[in-house]
Protein backbone atom coordinates (compact mmCIF):
# COMPACT_ATOMS: atom_id res chain seq x y z
CA UNK A 1 0.00 0.00 0.00
CA UNK A 2 1.52 3.25 -1.02
CA UNK A 3 1.64 5.60 2.19
CA UNK A 4 -0.78 8.81 1.69
CA UNK A 5 1.23 11.89 1.32
CA UNK A 6 -0.20 15.42 2.84
CA UNK A 7 1.58 18.33 1.67
CA UNK A 8 0.70 22.14 2.08
CA UNK A 9 1.95 24.38 -0.33
CA UNK A 10 1.83 28.19 1.41
CA UNK A 11 2.90 29.91 -1.65
CA UNK A 12 3.70 33.31 -0.97
CA UNK A 13 1.41 33.70 2.20
CA UNK A 14 2.49 34.24 5.91
CA UNK A 15 4.17 36.26 7.86
CA UNK A 16 7.46 34.56 9.81
CA UNK A 17 5.56 34.63 13.21
CA UNK A 18 2.75 33.53 11.60
CA UNK A 19 4.75 30.66 9.40
CA UNK A 20 5.99 29.74 12.88
CA UNK A 21 3.00 29.39 14.34
CA UNK A 22 1.54 27.74 11.43
CA UNK A 23 4.08 25.08 11.67
CA UNK A 24 3.57 24.64 15.48
CA UNK A 25 -0.26 24.21 14.86
CA UNK A 26 0.44 20.88 12.21
CA UNK A 27 3.38 19.57 13.95
CA UNK A 28 1.33 19.44 16.96
CA UNK A 29 -2.13 17.89 14.61
CA UNK A 30 -0.25 15.28 12.52
CA UNK A 31 1.14 13.53 15.53
CA UNK A 32 -2.13 11.51 15.92
CA UNK A 33 -2.20 10.66 12.18
CA UNK A 34 0.83 7.84 11.96
CA UNK A 35 -0.22 5.87 8.47
CA UNK A 36 -0.37 9.33 6.48
CA UNK A 37 2.51 11.47 6.14
CA UNK A 38 2.43 15.28 6.18
CA UNK A 39 4.58 18.25 5.01
CA UNK A 40 5.28 21.74 4.91
CA UNK A 41 6.63 24.32 1.89
CA UNK A 42 7.02 27.49 3.29
CA UNK A 43 8.36 30.36 1.38
CA UNK A 44 11.95 30.02 0.55
CA UNK A 45 12.57 33.19 3.43
CA UNK A 46 10.79 31.03 6.33
CA UNK A 47 12.11 27.49 5.44
CA UNK A 48 14.62 27.29 8.22
CA UNK A 49 12.20 28.68 10.60
CA UNK A 50 9.76 26.19 10.08
CA UNK A 51 12.66 23.55 9.79
CA UNK A 52 12.80 24.38 13.56
CA UNK A 53 9.17 24.78 14.42
CA UNK A 54 8.69 21.18 12.73
CA UNK A 55 11.76 19.35 14.69
CA UNK A 56 11.03 16.29 16.64
CA UNK A 57 7.38 15.90 14.93
CA UNK A 58 6.66 13.56 12.31
CA UNK A 59 6.33 16.54 9.55
CA UNK A 60 8.57 16.83 6.97
CA UNK A 61 10.05 19.94 5.53
CA UNK A 62 9.43 20.99 1.61
CA UNK A 63 10.73 23.90 -1.06
CA UNK A 64 8.42 25.48 -3.32
CA UNK A 65 10.92 24.92 -6.01
CA UNK A 66 14.81 24.77 -6.54
CA UNK A 67 17.69 25.52 -9.48
CA UNK A 68 19.27 22.73 -11.34
CA UNK A 69 23.01 25.04 -10.80
CA UNK A 70 24.99 24.09 -8.15
CA UNK A 71 26.13 27.50 -7.33
CA UNK A 72 27.20 30.58 -9.16
CA UNK A 73 26.15 33.49 -10.88
CA UNK A 74 22.18 32.73 -10.55
CA UNK A 75 20.08 35.87 -9.04
CA UNK A 76 17.50 35.05 -6.76
CA UNK A 77 17.78 31.21 -7.54
CA UNK A 78 18.19 28.50 -4.19
CA UNK A 79 20.26 25.45 -4.95
CA UNK A 80 18.96 21.83 -3.88
CA UNK A 81 22.53 21.89 -1.62
CA UNK A 82 21.03 25.15 0.48
CA UNK A 83 17.67 23.40 0.79
CA UNK A 84 18.91 20.06 2.04
CA UNK A 85 21.22 21.99 4.68
CA UNK A 86 17.99 23.53 6.29
CA UNK A 87 16.59 20.05 6.39
CA UNK A 88 14.42 20.18 3.37
CA UNK A 89 13.01 16.80 2.30
CA UNK A 90 10.56 17.56 -0.17
CA UNK A 91 10.93 20.03 -3.40
CA UNK A 92 7.88 21.20 -5.89
CA UNK A 93 8.52 21.47 -9.43
CA UNK A 94 6.45 22.63 -12.04
CA UNK A 95 3.80 23.76 -9.93
CA UNK A 96 0.97 25.59 -12.20
CA UNK A 97 1.67 29.27 -10.96
CA UNK A 98 5.26 28.09 -11.71
CA UNK A 99 4.22 27.44 -15.18
CA UNK A 100 1.17 29.42 -16.61
CA UNK A 101 2.46 32.62 -13.89
CA UNK A 102 5.81 32.84 -14.46
CA UNK A 103 6.48 30.55 -17.29
CA UNK A 104 8.14 27.57 -16.22
CA UNK A 105 8.02 25.05 -19.45
CA UNK A 106 8.35 20.91 -18.65
CA UNK A 107 11.75 21.10 -20.27
CA UNK A 108 12.87 23.60 -17.54
CA UNK A 109 10.96 21.09 -15.00
CA UNK A 110 13.28 18.74 -16.40
CA UNK A 111 16.59 19.68 -15.29
CA UNK A 112 15.33 20.66 -11.60
CA UNK A 113 13.90 17.45 -11.53
CA UNK A 114 17.05 16.07 -12.05
CA UNK A 115 18.81 18.45 -9.99
CA UNK A 116 16.66 17.23 -6.87
CA UNK A 117 17.14 13.35 -7.84
CA UNK A 118 20.36 13.36 -7.62
CA UNK A 119 20.17 14.55 -4.35
CA UNK A 120 19.81 11.41 -2.11
CA UNK A 121 17.76 13.14 0.47
CA UNK A 122 14.98 14.71 -1.49
CA UNK A 123 12.03 13.81 -2.89
CA UNK A 124 10.60 15.77 -5.75
CA UNK A 125 6.85 16.51 -6.21
CA UNK A 126 6.52 16.92 -9.65
CA UNK A 127 3.64 19.18 -10.34
CA UNK A 128 0.79 18.44 -13.53
CA UNK A 129 -2.32 19.41 -14.74
CA UNK A 130 -4.53 21.01 -17.47
CA UNK A 131 -6.22 24.33 -18.25
CA UNK A 132 -9.68 24.16 -18.31
CA UNK A 133 -9.82 25.36 -22.20
CA UNK A 134 -7.46 21.86 -22.11
CA UNK A 135 -10.55 19.80 -20.17
CA UNK A 136 -12.92 20.92 -22.22
CA UNK A 137 -11.40 20.47 -25.52
CA UNK A 138 -10.79 16.65 -24.01
CA UNK A 139 -6.65 17.65 -24.48
CA UNK A 140 -6.64 16.22 -20.71
CA UNK A 141 -5.10 13.45 -21.24
CA UNK A 142 -2.43 14.78 -24.17
CA UNK A 143 -1.07 17.83 -21.42
CA UNK A 144 -0.66 15.09 -18.56
CA UNK A 145 0.98 12.40 -20.88
CA UNK A 146 3.16 15.04 -22.61
CA UNK A 147 4.29 17.05 -18.98
CA UNK A 148 5.04 13.60 -17.78
CA UNK A 149 7.57 12.65 -20.75
CA UNK A 150 9.00 15.78 -21.20
CA UNK A 151 9.62 16.57 -17.11
CA UNK A 152 10.59 13.20 -16.74
CA UNK A 153 12.40 12.58 -19.54
CA UNK A 154 15.32 10.75 -18.75
CA UNK A 155 14.75 9.96 -14.67
CA UNK A 156 16.31 6.54 -13.82
CA UNK A 157 13.66 4.63 -12.58
CA UNK A 158 15.99 3.20 -9.30
CA UNK A 159 15.27 7.38 -8.41
CA UNK A 160 11.62 7.51 -9.22
CA UNK A 161 11.06 5.74 -5.62
CA UNK A 162 11.63 9.49 -4.78
CA UNK A 163 9.42 10.96 -7.19
CA UNK A 164 5.62 11.94 -6.29
CA UNK A 165 3.47 13.47 -9.14
CA UNK A 166 0.92 16.06 -8.04
CA UNK A 167 -1.92 16.16 -10.71
CA UNK A 168 -3.39 19.52 -9.90
CA UNK A 169 -6.21 20.74 -12.97
CA UNK A 170 -5.73 24.24 -12.86
CA UNK A 171 -8.98 25.34 -13.28
CA UNK A 172 -9.00 23.61 -9.58
CA UNK A 173 -6.43 25.32 -8.14
CA UNK A 174 -7.46 28.00 -5.74
CA UNK A 175 -11.11 28.16 -7.45
CA UNK A 176 -13.06 26.65 -5.15
CA UNK A 177 -13.77 24.32 -7.73
CA UNK A 178 -12.53 20.41 -7.15
CA UNK A 179 -12.15 17.93 -9.48
CA UNK A 180 -15.16 15.42 -8.58
CA UNK A 181 -13.85 12.06 -7.64
CA UNK A 182 -14.43 10.54 -10.63
CA UNK A 183 -12.80 12.89 -12.99
CA UNK A 184 -9.70 12.37 -10.15
CA UNK A 185 -9.52 8.80 -10.12
CA UNK A 186 -9.46 8.99 -14.12
CA UNK A 187 -6.42 10.77 -14.24
CA UNK A 188 -4.75 9.48 -12.06
CA UNK A 189 -5.44 6.19 -13.87
CA UNK A 190 -3.99 7.85 -17.04
CA UNK A 191 -0.55 9.13 -15.16
CA UNK A 192 0.08 5.91 -13.52
CA UNK A 193 -0.50 4.16 -16.73
CA UNK A 194 2.06 6.78 -18.86
CA UNK A 195 4.52 6.14 -15.56
CA UNK A 196 4.31 2.45 -16.71
CA UNK A 197 5.37 3.05 -19.92
CA UNK A 198 7.81 5.68 -18.79
CA UNK A 199 9.66 3.42 -16.04
CA UNK A 200 8.01 -0.08 -15.52
CA UNK A 201 4.47 -1.63 -13.95
CA UNK A 202 5.85 -1.95 -10.91
CA UNK A 203 7.73 1.35 -10.41
CA UNK A 204 4.73 2.89 -11.23
CA UNK A 205 2.91 1.02 -8.57
CA UNK A 206 4.88 2.59 -6.32
CA UNK A 207 4.79 6.30 -6.80
CA UNK A 208 1.93 8.62 -5.11
CA UNK A 209 0.32 11.08 -7.26
CA UNK A 210 -1.10 13.29 -5.28
CA UNK A 211 -4.51 15.32 -6.23
CA UNK A 212 -4.36 18.95 -5.94
CA UNK A 213 -7.23 21.60 -6.35
CA UNK A 214 -9.44 22.82 -3.84
CA UNK A 215 -8.91 19.83 -1.54
CA UNK A 216 -10.61 21.23 1.66
CA UNK A 217 -11.64 18.92 4.94
CA UNK A 218 -15.32 18.46 3.46
CA UNK A 219 -14.18 17.03 0.07
CA UNK A 220 -11.07 15.02 1.22
CA UNK A 221 -12.85 11.75 2.19
CA UNK A 222 -14.47 11.42 -1.04
CA UNK A 223 -11.40 12.54 -3.05
CA UNK A 224 -9.20 10.28 -0.98
CA UNK A 225 -11.02 7.07 -1.31
CA UNK A 226 -10.28 6.71 -4.89
CA UNK A 227 -7.61 3.98 -5.40
CA UNK A 228 -4.38 5.82 -7.23
CA UNK A 229 -5.18 8.97 -5.15
CA UNK A 230 -2.27 8.74 -2.84
CA UNK A 231 -2.78 11.96 -0.92
CA UNK A 232 -3.08 15.56 -1.47
CA UNK A 233 -1.12 18.80 -2.38
CA UNK A 234 -3.30 21.84 -0.86
CA UNK A 235 -2.96 25.17 -1.10
CA UNK A 236 -5.54 27.72 0.32
CA UNK A 237 -6.55 24.79 3.26
CA UNK A 238 -3.32 24.34 4.24
CA UNK A 239 -2.61 27.81 5.73
CA UNK A 240 -5.39 26.92 8.73
CA UNK A 241 -4.26 24.19 11.12
CA UNK A 242 -7.56 22.65 12.24
CA UNK A 243 -8.46 22.13 7.94
CA UNK A 244 -5.53 20.93 6.96
CA UNK A 245 -5.88 18.41 10.02
CA UNK A 246 -9.04 17.34 8.66
CA UNK A 247 -7.60 16.54 4.69
CA UNK A 248 -4.67 14.77 6.60
CA UNK A 249 -7.40 12.81 8.71
CA UNK A 250 -9.16 11.73 5.72
CA UNK A 251 -6.35 10.74 4.07
CA UNK A 252 -4.88 8.49 6.73
CA UNK A 253 -8.88 6.99 7.46
CA UNK A 254 -9.10 6.48 3.58
CA UNK A 255 -5.79 4.49 3.14
CA UNK A 256 -5.66 2.75 6.57
C1 LIG B 1 -1.92 24.29 -4.94
O1 LIG B 1 -1.49 25.42 -4.90
O2 LIG B 1 -1.16 23.37 -5.19
C2 LIG B 1 -3.34 24.09 -4.69
C3 LIG B 1 -3.83 22.91 -4.95
O3 LIG B 1 -4.06 25.17 -4.24
P1 LIG B 1 -5.56 25.14 -3.65
O4 LIG B 1 -5.63 23.98 -2.70
O5 LIG B 1 -5.75 26.46 -2.96
O6 LIG B 1 -6.48 24.95 -4.80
Amino acid sequence: MRRPLVAGNWKMNLTLAEARALAQGVASKAASFGNAEVGVIPAFVHVAAVGEAIKGSNVALGAQDAYWEKNGAFTGEISTAMLVDLGVKYVLVGHSERRHVLGETSAICNKKVHAILNVPSLSCIYCIGEKLEERQANKTFDVCRSQLVDGLAGVDKAKAERLVIAYEPVWAIGTGLNATKEQAQEAHAFIRGELAKIFDAATAASIRIQYGGSVKASNAAELMSQPDVDGALVGGASLKADEFAGIIAAAAAAKR
